[in-house]
């Protein structure tokens, strides 16, 4: 079926327990024509919140486009309450051209909240803040990995926020890092609104894996029944429980070459573990990086080009916000 061209997500013009296929107007492009944003509202029959789900804020990171479309497929909406609005696409220029970034090369999720008047982006953003975020009473972004890195399945969220917390929590991660948001970011623009978010990083750039998908979407379907929209008992989580981290940080080369990094992604490092080599170009050794403190691998770097200043792993310090230790002296 054709999408609806709309300019603002009125929900309460979708009838209650029908699902909608719009097309959201945003900006116009170089030819004058609308660059228009997918978006599925599934409305339920009785009323209750709206839990708005993004994917593809950054153009290459494609798992949260299966998991929408799975957790929509098994919606019984005569059974459901309030409304999912779901984007599969944000970053619809960069989603044409397998990258990362918006077509004007900046980085959305630095240029939340944007402004009318400003650059290709800024404008963008805005207007998808405007038109659809703030129409939602809850945020899920599905982000994953960027190119040359792995990623674990993992939350970013304010884990001292009572309501973001149980949102992670419901979800149930591989691992829980505790990261009150960064400027610029989806997840910070929907909470200077007012709306609970938390970021969901689901695996690699790129492609598609299909057990982190259905993770996602068992998660997804714990946070509706959280927060009331459904009241049958969503499925298990998994048995593991979530990696509990009060902070991370990335580690980067301080010499270039060709970089192999040893650990597995949740690999738990002691402090002083051998972590990564660089070779010169020639096979001769020229560093070997260990581990700071002890911590747990939430994502890594899968790329050997290694300039100066390359990235080697993203390590999570274990702990709540509270208790998680102090990072040792440089
Ligand atoms: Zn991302």
């Amino acid at each position: 079926m054709q999408p609806t061209v709309v300019q603002q997500l009125d929900l309460d013009a979708i009838p209650r327990g029908t699902r909608a296929h719009l097309a959201l107007e945003t900006v116009r492009d170089g030819l004058g024509a609308d660059m228009l944003v997918p978006v599925v509202v599934a409305r339920g029959a009785r009323p209750g919140p709206v839990l708005g789900l993004t994917a593809v804020v950054h153009g290459n990171e494609l798992n949260g486009i299966p998991v929408i479309h799975r957790l929509l497929q098994e919606l019984d909406l005569s059974r459901l309450a309030g409304a999912v609005a779901a984007v599969p696409v944000v970053n619809v220029p960069g989603y044409h051209r397998n990258e990362r970034r918006f077509n004007d090369g900046a980085d959305l999720n630095r240029t939340f909240p944007g402004r009318e008047g400003g650059t290709n982006a800024e404008v963008f953003s805005w207007r998808f803040l405007d038109r659809a975020v703030r129409h939602f009473d809850y945020l899920v972004d599905l982000h994953t990995a960027s190119f040359g890195r792995t990623n674990s399945l993992y939350i970013r969220a304010d884990l001292r926020d009572a309501t973001t917390r149980g949102m992670a929590e419901a979800f149930h991660p591989q691992l829980l890092l505790h990261n009150r948001s960064e400027d610029g970011t989806l997840r910070d623009a929907a909470l200077d609104l007012g709306v609970p978010a938390i970021t969901v990083e689901i695996g690699n750039p790129q492609r598609i894996q299909e057990d982190l998908v259905r993770h996602s979407v068992g998660g997804l379907q714990r946070i509706l029944a959280l927060l009331g929209l459904v009241d049958h008992t969503p499925p298990a989580p998994p048995p593991t429980p979530p990696i509990r981290c009060g902070r991370s940080y990335w580690l980067y080369t301080d010499r270039g070459g060709v970089l192999e990094v040893f650990p597995p992604l949740l690999a738990s490092l002691d402090a002083g573990a051998h972590i990564a080599q660089v070779r010169d170009i020639y096979g001769v050794v020229t560093r070997d990086f260990h581990a700071p403190e002890a911590g747990v691998v939430i994502g890594r770097s899968t790329n050997p080009v290694n300039q100066t200043g390359s990235r080697i792993l993203h390590l999570g310090i274990e702990g709540d916000p509270e208790t998680a230790p102090a990072a040792p002296d440089a």
